[in-house]
This record gives C-alpha cells, sequence and structure tokens, in this order.
C-alpha cells in the first residue's frame, strides 16, 4: 500500500472527470446551501428522481430563510416523492441552526458544518470540497465500491473496523489543487464504469493501478436487508367533500403527515375492495388493500378534511398515487 501512487491516481481521476464528467445543475453552483440540498436528497433518492424535482424545489427554498419560516407543512410536502421525509425535517432544523446560530450565513467551518442537523461526515466532506473547493474526504456507497476494489479490501466495509479503512483511505488519496473535481470524479466513477455488479474496467481512468482480483464481488458486507412482507387494510371514506384523514404523529416515521385510516383485517371483511397497491418502503414490501366505506368514524388523529385541501398536504408518495387512482377527478 505505502507504494502506491495515491497522487498519480487522484490526478488521472481529475482529468477524466474535467473532460467527461457529467453536468448537473448542482455542479453548476457553489452556494453551500444549494449543495447541502443536492446531498440531502441524492441520499436516497435517485439521480434522475433529484433531477426532476431539485431546482424546482430551489426556487421554493433559495435559502436557509425560506426553509426556515415554512410551515412543517409546507417543508413536507415539498418533499413528496423524494420519500425518506426526516431528510427535510433535518433540513428544516439546519436552516433554521443557520439563520439563528450564523446570522443566515452559511458556516464555513469544518466544525459549524458537522454541527448542523443531518449533518454527517459525508455532507460535512461533500459540502467542503464541492462548496469551498477544499481537499476534505468523503466516503459513501459509491466511493467505498471504489475503495474497496480500487485496493481489493476483502473484509466487510459496513463495520467499524471497515469504516474506519475507508475514512483512511479516503484521506490519504485527496487531491490539493482541485478538490471540487477529484470529489466529484470518485463519486462518478462508482456510479458509472465502477457501479455495482460488474464493472466495465475497460473504461475505467484507473485501471492500470487497479488491485481487484474479482471485483464484481467487491465490496463485501457483513449484514444484508432482509425485506419484511406486511399487509395493510385501508379505507376510503368520502362523505360529502370531505375525506377522512389520519394525521401521523409524533415519534411515527411520517410525522406530520396525512395518510388514509388504517383499519384490521377483520374490521374491512364485509367492505367493498377498491384497489390494490404493492410498494416497498425502507425494509418493508408492503401490500395496501383498500376498502370503501361510506359512514367510518375517526378514531386516533383522524379527521374530515375537504377534499379541496388535499393537494396542499403532504401526503407519502404511496397514498398520493392511491388517491389519483380512486378519486374521481
Ligand atoms: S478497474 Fe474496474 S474495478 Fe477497478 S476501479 Fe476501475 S471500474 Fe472499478
Amino acid at each position: 500500500m505505502s507504494n502506491f501512487p495515491f497522487n498519480q491516481v487522484a490526478h488521472a481521476l481529475v482529468q477524466w472527470f474535467n473532460e467527461q464528467g457529467k453536468d448537473y445543475p448542482w455542479r453548476r453552483t457553489e452556494n453551500p446551501w444549494s449543495i447541502l440540498v443536492s446531498e440531502i436528497m441524492l441520499q436516497q433518492t435517485t439521480i434522475p428522481t433529484v433531477l426532476a424535482r431539485y431546482e424546482a424545489w430551489m426556487a421554493q427554498f433559495p435559502e436557509p430563510k425560506a426553509l426556515a419560516e415554512a410551515t412543517e407543512e409546507e417543508a413536507l410536502r415539498s418533499w413528496e416523492g423524494l420519500g425518506y421525509y426526516r431528510r427535510v425535517r433535518a433540513l428544516q432544523a439546519a436552516a433554521k441552526t443557520i439563520m439563528e446560530r450564523h446570522g443566515g450565513q452559511f458556516p464555513r467551518t469544518a466544525t459549524d458544518i458537522r454541527a448542523l442537523p443531518g449533518v454527517g461526515d459525508y455532507t460535512t466532506g461533500a459540502v467542503l470540497s464541492f462548496a469551498y473547493n477544499e481537499p476534505a474526504p468523503l466516503v459513501d456507497a459509491n466511493v467505498a465500491r471504489v475503495f474497496s476494489r480500487l485496493f481489493n479490501y476483502t473484509q466487510p466495509v459496513d463495520t467499524p473496523s471497515g469504516q474506519k479503512w475507508l475514512w483512511a483511505m479516503a484521506a490519504k488519496m485527496l487531491h490539493q489543487s482541485q478538490p471540487r473535481a477529484y470529489n466529484s470524479a470518485l463519486m462518478e466513477l462508482g456510479q458509472s464504469h465502477c457501479s455495482g455488479g460488474i464493472p466495465s474496467c475497460i473504461l475505467c481512468p484507473v485501471r492500470e493501478w487497479c488491485q481487484a482480483t474479482k471485483p464484481e464481488e467487491l465490496p463485501i458486507k457483513s449484514r444484508r436487508m432482509q425485506l419484511t412482507a406486511v399487509e395493510h387494510h385501508d379505507i376510503l371514506c368520502i362523505v360529502g367533500q370531505s375525506i377522512l384523514l389520519e394525521k401521523q404523529a409524533g415519534g411515527k416515521r411520517h410525522e406530520g403527515m396525512y395518510r388514509l385510516p388504517r383499519r384490521t383485517a377483520a374490521h374491512t371483511a364485509g367492505l367493498s375492495l377498491l384497489m390494490k397497491q404493492k410498494y416497498s418502503i425502507t425494509r418493508y414490501k408492503v401490500t395496501r388493500y383498500l376498502y370503501q366505506e361510506t359512514d367510518a368514524a375517526p378514531i386516533n388523529g383522524e379527521e374530515f378534511i375537504p377534499l379541496e385541501e388535499l393537494e396542499r398536504l403532504p401526503l407519502a408518495s404511496p397514498d398520493r398515487k392511491c388517491l389519483h387512482k380512486v378519486l374521481p377527478r
């Protein structure tokens, strides 16, 4: 490892990126707030989905002040379709911190950036390098894949020692004069030629230094996420021009968002089935049965809401899709 040409490899990556790097809206800006938003969005959402939403979202919340002053409902509604809503809650908390603790100015130091709600080591490195062009290490799933292959690391990467090794490699291989391009290159290599499964090594800009013998088997992971199948029995109850919905209480995953009322299978046994919907959310494979009930009584945080308010209310994507299908246009 001591003979590994870290600088040469970093330079090759930068050269490749400068010639062939993809153009994304978040790569056209050096505004730290815009960079933070893109990084938070990209954490658990695909690039095409973020591309379709990013610019409109930035137009709605161009500065921390706008998000800090928005209601929780407005913030959640703006995130619909991106999933993992705790991210927008954290982003709103970060916006408030920037307003209250930093007078509306985005923090400049690693310590202050890392102290923002929802910001971890990866995001700190991303903001420092992409916004301020500082040589800062970052490790995400793409970088973990590239490093484990480049150095033929055959230990699990999702353990404390695996993470320690990855961050040590990231700190060792930096580019001092073009850190923004270098970190972008590293991530783009993991998204393109060095993606999961069988990599396209023939096109790789660092193939002459790559030590992987079976790259398709790397990185090694100690845990595999098991999907659990669950069934939900929900009801559609419309009385006059109002629909019964439940506002998710504090502590629940979709806190502050609305959803179709949930009942037991026994409760819905005699009701007419409107539709069956399948979707995955985190580690659950959900089958939702939606029944029509004409005279349901509200329970646990449920209330009748005018149908005309539906567009304004934050709903989880599966619920929004479901309602688009069953409600008359
Ligand atoms: S040579 Fe292949 S395995 Fe190695 S870094 Fe490049 S794409 Fe990944």
